[in-house]
């Protein structure tokens, strides 16, 4: 097996043309579950984006002692996918379609051999194997994209908002099954809106507003900490 995944983050910043978003980051994202909480806007897929090479960044990312390349393919030849927000799926191809299209960088046997695991990981989408991703349930369809991205056999998981506009139900199953690939061996990084649920499922977590960390920590201390008490959790 392979080291657990550790990426150090510094001075990162990024954003869109001119208009920068991130602001000198500097974060670390350690074996098990980190979670980055924060407003609308604050940056979050941003920083996502940013470590998955969809859009330039500056500033010095190390996976594992080793720079991060700058390309998505060979970042994630490097060991690390992501999750994208809204899933993103193929809705007029299959589920095993779908999840094929996540493992296309390794050979037919292997592809083969990692569509059986993820069946093994997600049981439910082996009884909807052949069924149209697009007439999933949303939380169906979030569990589809969270096995496509397994596909490519990631060291570091990216998972942006995997709860969005599911209900409490499947926001739980979801938030489990980030759990599970974490305690797996898979280090994760997810961003979630759902703060309560995320902090008692994370080993760790980062607050960032306007583009700039506020808060980090251990999920238990972020959860009694003032500064999420008041913002996000309404109480004072
Ligand atoms: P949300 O929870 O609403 O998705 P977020 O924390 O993920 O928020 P980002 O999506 O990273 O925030 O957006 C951060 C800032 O970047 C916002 O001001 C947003 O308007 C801007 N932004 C996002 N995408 C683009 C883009 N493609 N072009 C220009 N500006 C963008």
């Amino acid at each position: 097996g392979t080291a657990h995944a550790h990426l150090k983050v510094q001075g990162l910043s990024a954003g869109y043309g001119a208009f920068l978003v991130l602001r000198d980051l500097t974060l670390e994202v350690k074996p098990g579950l980190t979670v980055i909480l924060g407003p609308n806007g604050a940056g979050k897929t941003t920083l996502l984006k940013a470590l998955s090479g969809l859009i330039p960044r500056s500033g010095e990312v190390q996976l594992n002692g080793e720079a991060l390349p700058k390309k998505t393919s060979d970042i994630v030849k490097g060991g690390m996918a992501l999750v994208p927000e809204g899933r993103q799926l193929f809705p007029q191809m299959t589920v095993t379609e779908n999840l094929e299209l996540g493992g296309w960088l390794v050979a037919k046997a292997e592809r083969a051999r990692r569509l059986e695991q993820a069946f093994n990981d997600f049981p439910k989408l082996r009884e909807r194997a052949q069924q149209l991703a697009g007439t999933m349930s949303g939380g169906e369809q979030q569990m589809v994209a969270v096995a496509r991205a397994m596909m490519s056999a990631p060291r570091l998981l990216m998972l942006d908002e995997p709860s969005l506009g599911l209900a409490p139900r499947m926001v739980d199953e979801l938030l489990a099954i980030t759990r599970r690939i974490a305690d797996a061996g898979t280090t994760v990084l997810m961003v979630e809106q759902n703060v309560k649920k995320a902090l008692a499922v994370a080993d760790r977590g980062y607050v960032l507003e306007r583009g700039t960390l506020v808060a980090s920590g251990p999920a238990a201390l972020l959860t009694r900490s003032s500064v999420i008490r008041e913002a996000y959790l309404g109480a004072g």
